[in-house]
């Protein structure tokens, strides 16, 4: 066996110890987010499911604290699992990985033996954090494995959790709410009578959320921080004033273009704010759905490619230091998959991913993007970490592309 299969970290009964300095150190981490929840929901009776969405960071961390100490288990990133160390602990607090945005039967089996030996297990079916505070999907995958478990399904649902601490942002807010709403979707009985497909609808409604219509509803609600706005040009990477890629900047509360001077202002309610310039947009989402619209027309296009040079990671082979560098290359994503060309630890290295294995490419801010194939892992650093969000972006949009092209051929 190669790879990540190697990592087989099985569902262990958790270490007390661990989890009661782990959940000590997270109350006390998260003591200024206040989670308003109705207590009298809490009474669950093993094997269940929890469906949680995945706004935040903390998502996890929220529904460990919110559940008590040690008893759910919880499908984790595979990544996460590069490190012996870090993989043991996670082991302690219950949980196992689950490779992201492709089939990962070890993670199956895990979860069954869970259902089986009568727990309760944790499942962030979106399986990427919210770009821009909103819902952005799931995969059937999710339906099917609700299936086979055959136990009853709970909705736990966190509204505000991005706001406190979005995916690009540089630091906490000074304060956070977040609002949990709990829900029975399906029993046994109901899971078994219904198709995947009405599960999977059903899963969708009951999991949507979006960050901003809730803010809309809560005008109460303020958020302040030191760097309020900084980070944010690692999702909002186009102007919307000169159509510039990659010449936003942001400082404090304010988001700037080096291209044409476009500024704005972050406020306390998450809306932007201007004086000198039209102001295009009322919040980050209304600005990265522009993006989408712009990006998703360019991708259409017959021969759209992207193309960038970045540094190539890979899991340590001794697990031992998590994710280490391999050596550089030239990356490029078409509607037939992912190219890489270049060095793997002084060789010449080709990587070739079809797109019928990328549904999207997981990224990380101003960092890196990532995919799974065949049990490895590869993470990719471009020399501008700007470009990473374009990445996630148009992956999804040509994976969406690559999709009607094979019903196309089908039909005709
Ligand atoms: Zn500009």
């Amino acid at each position: 066996m190669e790879g990540l299969v190697k990592y087989t970290y099985p569902p262990k009964k958790h270490n007390k110890i661990v989890v009661v300095l782990s959940t000590l150190a997270a109350r006390i981490g998260l003591r200024k987010v206040k989670r308003y929840y109705d207590k009298s929901l809490l009474d669950f009776e093993a094997p269940c499911v929890f469906i949680c969405n995945h706004p935040s960071f903390y998502d996890a961390i929220y529904a460990q604290c919110t559940f008590g100490r040690g008893k759910v288990y919880s499908m984790a990133g595979r990544n996460f699992f590069a490190n012996r160390t870090k993989a043991k602990y996670l082991q302690a607090i219950g949980c196992f990985p689950k490779s992201l945005f492709c089939a990962d039967i070890e993670a199956v089996k895990n979860a069954i033996k869970v259902i089986r030996n009568n727990g309760m297990l944790l499942i962030l079916p979106e399986a990427r954090l919210s770009t821009y505070g909103c819902f952005e999907g799931l995969e059937i995958q999710t339906a099917k494995l609700l299936k086979a478990l055959k136990c009853p399904v709970n909705v736990f649902r966190l509204s505000g959790a991005y706001l406190y601490r979005p995916k690009w942002s540089k630091v906490k807010r000074n304060k956070g709410i977040v609002d949990i709403h709990i829900q029975r979707l399906f029993d046994k009985e109901e899971l078994a009578s219904l198709s995947e497909s009405d599960i999977h609808e059903k899963l969708v409604n009951a999991i949507r959320y979006d960050d901003f219509e809730w803010l809309d509803k809560n005008p109460e609600i303020t958020y302040s921080s030191r760097a309020l706005a900084e980070g944010l040009e690692n999702i909002l990477f186009m102007c919307p004033h000169c159509k510039n890629e990659f010449t936003t900047v942001t400082n404090k509360d304010t988001l700037y273009c080096t291209n044409c001077g476009y500024t704005v202002k972050l406020n306390s309610r998450y809306e932007f704010e201007t004086q000198k310039y039209p102001l295009y947009f009322k919040n980050l989402k209304e600005w990265y759905l522009w993006q989408r619209d712009i990006m998703s027309k360019v991708v259409a296009e017959r021969e759209y490619a992207i193309t960038t040079k970045a540094h190539l990671l890979m899991p340590d082979e001794r697990l031992i230091k998590g994710m280490v560098g391999r050596g550089s290359g030239t990356v490029t994503l078409d509607i037939e998959g992912l190219r890489y060309e270049g060095i793997d630890n002084g060789k010449p290295m080709s990587i070739f991913v079809p797109m019928g294995n990328i549904k999207l490419l997981p990224f990380e801010c101003g960092y890196d993007f990532e995919v799974y194939y065949k049990n490895d892992f590869y993470m990719f650093c471009p020399k501008n970490g700007q470009e990473c969000v374009k990445w996630y972006m148009v992956s999804e949009l040509l994976h969406k592309k690559y999709e009607n092209s094979i019903k196309t051929t089908e039909d005709e």
